[in-house]
Order: structure tokens, then C-alpha cells, then sequence
């Protein structure tokens, strides 16, 4: 076996093929072929349509071709014409070398070239004098080329690098720029007209007026019928067809999509998923929407939307027109840094229904709170006082949004946002304060609208695909859970509320869950919404930072955001999220919106989540002993023995109760203690309002500024009395306001009440 194998080896035929092999393979790597030129990006939609395409950095329109989009009698055209044997020669033919050689003999010049589409793309990536020594490298070339690339990428690479005239490169460019159509779409007569160009493509290119271009395709469409190439008849018709003289612009669609994804992804052709239907509804509802808000001084706007299917970005509005210059058309809306306003709310109460700190029906308290000289205001000046945690979300009242965000603490907060991929808030961390939740940070439509795109896949971050490969990526993050994202829905779904478009104009609107906000000083409005299908966001407003005092999120952007998902979604049946398995329903306390104690009298039904809600039991309603007038409370210590009664009032937070008073609130309240009672109680003290613990206080000199003194107390306390650095300073009703000049020192300020119950607070007093 071995010496056969030798003797094999050793024959003289196959040393010759082995030494040519190796030399081959030798050579092939001593002289590796030239580069592909670079092409002129493609961006394409995700039906294939061309959204645009980029000059190459030689300033030429070169746009890759690829065959299947090419009409295949342009094809069959350019190969009968060029080198009708292509398919069958391994990058020379041998038969039209010979042919060439002899016609160039009897005639004494060149006259035939006879060079392979192989041939012809050597010299189309390496241009070279022509020589006879020239002619053969490039059959070298070719057989290396044919050695590398299949028939069909060579056949591309020809089609793409054809020129055409000036910066005109490839079939596709051509199509484009001389027909406005793509080459798949081209008639006979254009498409022979085309193959007839590269011949010499300076002379008859058709954005000049040109009667040889004429000629020069009707002589082809006859030697195509003397062929038999093509039908006769088509053929006939081809002739008939007139020659149109144009230069169109490259498409240009969805410009700032296209320039995002140009800037962000790689390749020659980039296949998107951009829906052109839904993009061009988003630009058209975009550019009369600002339009119509123009005369309130508002110039802009951006609209993002995502297909929750996939997370695939499926329409992408930068501004109202790319082409405005007046107001900057050219920024980019979705990408530009800008203050969230209030749509942070969503996210925060999420994270609350999963920490278990609130349910829909949980009380907040929305009555003025100084958080360390932070006093935040609602947006209609006004407080509501109690208020269940779905009417302070779907109202987006700011002070229940503050009070939680303290409550769960404001770096817990940042971590979420963090994982949710916001950039600027993850980089200036260290200088955000509680204001956040209000808009004091610095977010992106496409982060916020990615954000809620979660709360509609079951509380799922997937990144967005803005082409069909990033739909490959199945990266996820869960950052809310799918049962506190469904709750945001249903909270947020809810008409009842003061940011809704005029409803009027709807009939059939498709149910949708949004949240609104506006910046301080009136320069964002926003408007993010979701349902099954869709997640829309839309901000408006002006790029250069002005304000308008009509700028709202429910005035301005509400109104564009319901006729993107009436004219996007619009479909009669309404489908919404099917209820996660942990929600359950349970009765809670009307008042609380805690877990009913025997002696709550009313109760609502409220969502919980099983394993995280808090199952803090109803601590308004108690009962309390009274005389039998109900105008004096006893306790266990001071109890008559006879004529008195068991009776169950609401004992409101203190805090409440203070600011009830203050607002003249009818409510009701237990009667005053007994004031003959000597008892000591040690829980449920004072609580001092004003002022705030460690807070720094800095008072002009000499302005007799002073500071407020105010704490709450329950209803066994009859007066309070005030300390200053342990002397005593003033004696008080519970809820009365006692003022303050503070010296220079550090102060410790303690309230006693007249059962002994006390707490204090610390403050730093500095002048300027
Ligand atoms: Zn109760
Ligand atoms: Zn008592």
C-alpha cells in the first residue's frame, strides 16, 4: 500500500499538477486580489424599500447590487451583451482570445476586446493602462477572482461597480438616480438602456440630453431580436418606449432614522425594521400637529415608535421636518438629552407595588412637606390631602411621588433607572437629589420610551432592534415584575384623570395606558404610551431649550399621542394584558387602603401582589372611649367607672390632621382627652414638621428672618411645648405655628407634649 502510494506520488503527471497547485496557492497569496471598493451605505426599511443611501467617502453613489433585486432582463441584458459564455468559463474564454486575436491580427488594431464580466471586474477594481502584458494579468486576475468568488458575487460585484457616468456607479445607483425606481422595477427599454451605458458612460448619461443614447439602445434592441434574446414582441414594444432625460435625488426617507442607524450599525446594506406606513403617518400627524401648536411657541417635537411584538423600532420621528432650519429640524429629538418632567412616576410606583410598600389603594399623603427646603408644589398649586396611590400616579401629584421615592430611597430608585439604561442619569448619580422624580435629570425619548416598552413585556427590558440583526439579540432585563407592570397599565389606562385628549374626536380609540409630563419652566412636554401592540412616545417642545407657557404634556403632547395610536392601532377589538397569576383581589379598608381591622366600616376592593404586598393592617379606625356626649376621650388610666361609651373614629396621621385643621376641613376626629387625666404615654409623641432634622438654614444678617416651628401630635396631646438648645421657648395648641429668630449657634429644637412624649431635631443656622 505504502509503495504504491509512493509510486503514485512520485508519477511525473502529478508532480506537475502539485507543483502548479502549490505555485498557485504561492502566488495567490504573494499577490492577494485588490480590495472590494467601498460602497455607498443602504438603509432599508423592513419590506426592503430604500430609506436612503450615502455618498462613498470618494464622493460616488455606489450602491451594492444584489441580484435578486435586480430586474432579470437587466441581467439577462448585460450578460448576452458582455459575455454570453459567463456562466460557463472559469474567468477567461478561451474561444474569444482566440477569435480576439485573429480580428486583431487581419485588421491591424484592437478591436475586440474579449474579456470576460470576470475580466471586466479586474479592471473595474484595478484600473491599469491597456497593454497586451496588461491583458494577461488580468486573465491571471480573473482565474484567481473565479477561484475566490462564486459566479453570482462576481456577477454582483460587476453590476455594482458598472459605471454609468460622473459619480454614478452599479445597476442599483443608476436606477435611482436616472429612473427614481429600484432595478427591479425597470422596463425592458430601460433596462437594455442601462446595459448600454457602461460602454461609455460619459457620453450617454442621462442627465444630459443626449441623442446617442438613443442609438445606441435601439441598436441593442435589435441585436437582442436578431438573438432571440427577448420576446419580439416586448422588443417592439421597447423600441416604442421614449427616452426620458433625468437626474432624480437618492431617496431620502425617514432622515434622521437613517442617520442614526448609518452612525450605529455596519455594512453595506442595512436592513431595517422602519415600517414605512407607520413612519410616514408619525411624520405627517408630527408636521401638523407642530403646525397647529406653532402659534403657542411650540416649534418641535420627536416621535418614537416600538413594536412591543419585538421591541423593533418601527417608526422614528427626529423632529417635525429635517429640512427646517428656523427650528433646527436637524437635531434629533429621540436622542437629545432632556428633562423627564414627571413620567419618572411610572417607574417609581412600580418599583413601590414590587417592594411591597403600596397597592392601587394604598393612602399617600399629598399635603405641603418641606423635605430639607425641598417644598415641591403640585402642578395645579392645589393639595388633595389623602389620597389613594392610583389617583396620586394617574393625577401625577408630586408630593406622594417625592414622600415614596424618600420612602424607598432615592440611590434604590437610581439603581432601577440605572438598569433601565438611562445614560445620564447613571453618569451625574452623585448630583441627583429627590427632584428627580419631578424632572431634575436628564433622560432621552428613546430611553423613556424603551422604559414603558417593559411595562408592555411583562416588565421586560429588551433592547431595541433598530435592524433585523439586532433582532438576533435576545438579551433581556426583568426590571419591574410582570405583575406591577400590569398594574401601571390598569392604573394608567384610566380616563378619569386631567391629561386626556378631547375624546370627541375619537370614535373607536384603542385602549392604550399613558403618562404625561412637563418640564420645569415649561420646556418639555411628553406624552409615552403603551398597550399590547404598540409603545409610543412623543416629545415636544423647542430645541433650543425656550419655554411656552402653554408647553404641557396633556395640552401638547396628549393630543398627538392619541392620534398616533388611533391611526397606527386602530382596530375595533380591544385586547389588553391578561391579569398575571399573582394579582389577587382583596378587600382593603376604604379610608387606609390597608387590610380592614374589625372596626372598618367600609371597605373597597383593591390588587395586591401575592408574596410582596405589605399586610399592614388599617391603623385609622380605633376605637376610643368617650363620655356619652362624645366631647371628652378617656384612656385606660383616667376610665370612669360609669357614663361612658365605646365609640370607632377615624385617628388620622398627625401630619394630616394638622393640615385639615389648618385647611378648615370638616373631618372627624376623636374629642380632646380627658384633661384631668394624669397619665404618662411614651408612643405616638410629637412630631415636628418644621423644621426639617440636619437641615442648613441661611439667613441674611440683619433681615429678622425666622424660622417656623410646627409639630403634629395625636389627639391625647392638648398643647406642646417648645425647646430651644433645652430651654423652654414656647408653649402652643397642637397644629399652632410658633416662630422663631435663631441666634448663631447650632440649635437643638425639641417639642414636649402634656403627656411626656417628646422628639427634637438639630439644625445648623449660617449668615450672609
Ligand atoms: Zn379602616
Ligand atoms: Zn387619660
Amino acid at each position: 500500500m505504502k509503495e504504491k502510494f509512493k509510486k503514485y506520488i512520485h508519477s511525473k503527471t502529478t508532480k506537475v499538477v502539485l507543483t502548479i497547485f502549490v505555485l498557485g496557492i504561492f502566488l495567490d497569496l504573494l499577490f492577494p486580489l485588490p480590495n472590494l471598493k467601498q460602497y455607498s451605505e443602504q438603509i432599508l426599511s423592513n419590506d426592503g424599500t430604500l430609506l436612503t443611501a450615502y455618498l462613498t467617502a470618494d464622493d460616488k453613489w455606489r450602491m451594492k447590487t444584489n441580484i435578486d433585486n435586480v430586474s432579470p432582463e437587466l441581467v439577462k441584458a448585460i450578460i448576452e451583451k458582455e459575455d454570453s459564455w459567463f456562466y460557463w468559463h472559469i474567468g477567461i474564454n478561451p474561444v474569444s482570445i482566440v477569435r480576439a486575436l485573429y480580428s486583431n491580427i487581419i485588421s491591424g488594431k484592437r478591436v475586440s476586446g474579449a474579456s470576460t464580466i470576470s475580466m471586466q471586474v479586474v479592471r473595474l477594481l484595478e484600473p491599469k493602462e491597456r497593454t497586451y502584458l496588461n491583458k494577461i494579468l488580468e486573465m491571471f486576475r480573473a482565474v484567481q477572482l473565479e477561484l475566490h468568488y462564486s459566479k453570482k458575487e462576481i456577477l454582483e460585484i460587476y453590476l455594482s461597480l458598472l459605471p454609468f457616468g460622473g459619480n454614478i456607479e452599479g445597476v442599483e445607483s443608476a436606477s435611482y438616480i436616472y429612473f427614481n425606481k429600484p432595478p427591479k422595477q425597470l422596463s425592458l427599454a430601460q433596462a437594455i438602456l442601462l446595459a448600454s451605458i457602461p460602454n461609455d458612460p460619459n457620453s450617454r448619461r442621462l442627465d444630459q440630453n443626449n441623442e446617442d443614447v438613443k442609438v445606441a439602445r435601439d441598436y441593442w434592441i435589435n441585436y437582442f431580436k436578431e438573438n432571440h434574446t427577448f420576446s419580439e414582441k416586448n422588443l417592439d414594444d421597447a423600441l416604442e418606449e421614449p427616452v426620458e432625460f433625468n437626474r432624480y435625488a437618492v431617496p431620502v426617507l425617514a432622515p434622521h432614522f437613517s442617520y442614526y442607524i448609518k452612525e450605529h450599525s455596519n455594512g453595506d446594506v442595512i436592513k431595517t425594521n422602519l415600517n414605512l406606513r407607520i413612519q410616514k403617518t408619525a411624520e405627517n400627524l408630527l408636521y401638523n400637529h407642530v403646525q397647529r401648536v406653532n402659534p403657542k411657541g411650540v416649534t418641535n417635537g420627536a416621535v418614537l415608535i416600538i413594536d412591543n411584538k419585538n421591541s423593533s423600532v418601527v417608526g422614528y420621528c427626529g423632529s417635525a421636518d429635517f429640512y427646517d432650519a428656523v427650528s433646527s429640524g436637524q437635531v434629533n429629538g429621540v436622542v437629545a438629552v432632556r428633562s423627564p418632567g414627571s413620567t419618572l412616576k411610572a417607574p417609581l410606583y412600580a418599583y413601590a407595588f414590587d417592594e411591597g410598600t403600596i397597592t392601587p389603594k394604598t393612602r399617600l399623603l399629598d399635603i405641603p412637606t418641606d423635605f430639607h427646603g425641598y417644598e415641591p408644589e403640585n402642578y395645579d398649586l392645589k393639595f388633595y390631602g389623602n389620597v389613594t396611590t392610583e389617583f396620586a400616579l394617574r393625577n401625577s401629584l408630586n408630593i406622594p411621588a417625592v414622600r415614596l421615592l424618600q420612602e424607598i430611597r432615592l440611590e434604590n430608585f437610581i439603581n432601577l433607572l440605572e438598569k433601565n439604561g438611562f445614560s445620564e442619569i447613571s453618569d451625574h448619580k452623585k448630583e441627583l437629589g429627590l427632584s428627580l422624580i419631578l424632572g431634575g435629570c436628564g433622560v432621552t425619548l428613546e430611553e423613556l420610551t424603551r422604559m414603558f416598552s417593559a411595562f408592555a413585556r411583562n416588565g421586560e427590558l429588551h433592547p431595541l432592534a433598530y435592524t433585523k440583526d439586532d433582532l438576533e439579540d435576545k438579551s433581556k432585563v426583568q426590571v419591574f415584575s410582570k405583575a406591577s407592570s400590569y398594574l401601571i397599565a390598569e392604573i394608567l389606562s384610566g380616563f378619569n384623570r386631567n391629561d386626556i385628549a378631547d375624546l370627541s374626536n375619537y370614535s373607536q380609540l384603542p385602549k392604550f395606558a399613558w403618562k404625561t409630563g412637563t418640564s420645569y419652566g415649561k420646556r418639555d412636554a411628553w406624552a409615552i404610551g403603551f398597550n399590547p401592540d404598540y409603545t409610543i412616545g412623543v416629545w415636544m417642545g423647542n430645541f433650543d431649550g425656550k419655554g411656552s407657557p402653554y408647553l404641557s404634556g396633556a395640552e401638547i403632547a396628549v393630543p398627538l399621542l392619541f392620534d398616533l395610536f388611533n391611526s397606527i392601532d386602530y382596530k375595533p377589538e380591544k385586547k389588553w394584558f391578561s391579569k398575571p397569576e399573582d394579582i389577587i383581589k382583596r378587600k382593603v379598608c376604604a379610608e387606609s387602603g390597608l387590610l380592614p381591622n374589625k372596626y372598618c366600616s367600609k371597605l373597597v376592593t383593591d390588587y395586591a401582589i401575592k408574596k410582596s404586598s405589605n399586610n399592614t393592617i388599617c391603623n385609622i379606625h380605633q376605637p376610643v372611649y368617650v363620655n356619652l356626649k362624645e366631647t371628652v376621650q378617656y384612656c385606660t388610666e383616667c376610665l370612669p367607672s360609669n357614663g361612658y361609651k365605646k365609640v370607632v373614629y377615624p385617628v388620622y396621621d398627625p401630619e394630616l390632621t394638622v393640615w385639615y385643621t389648618e385647611n378648615n376641613y370638616n373631618f372627624i376626629k376623636p374629642p380632646p382627652h380627658n384633661p384631668k387625666c394624669q397619665a404618662k404615654f411614651t408612643a405616638d409623641g410629637p412630631r415636628i414638621l418644621s423644621p426639617s432634622e440636619d437641615y442648613e438654614y441661611l439667613l441674611e444678617e440683619n433681615s429678622g428672618q425666622e424660622i417656623m416651628l410646627l409639630a403634629a401630635s395625636d389627639s391625647k396631646a392638648k398643647f406642646q411645648y417648645w425647646y430651644v438648645n433645652d430651654k423652654f421657648y414656647k408653649k402652643c395648641k397642637p397644629g399652632d405655628k410658633v416662630f422663631l429668630k435663631p441666634g448663631r449657634d447650632k440649635l437643638k429644637i425639641t417639642c414636649l407634649d402634656d403627656k411626656g412624649r417628646d422628639e427634637s431635631v438639630r439644625i445648623n443656622v449660617k449668615y450672609y
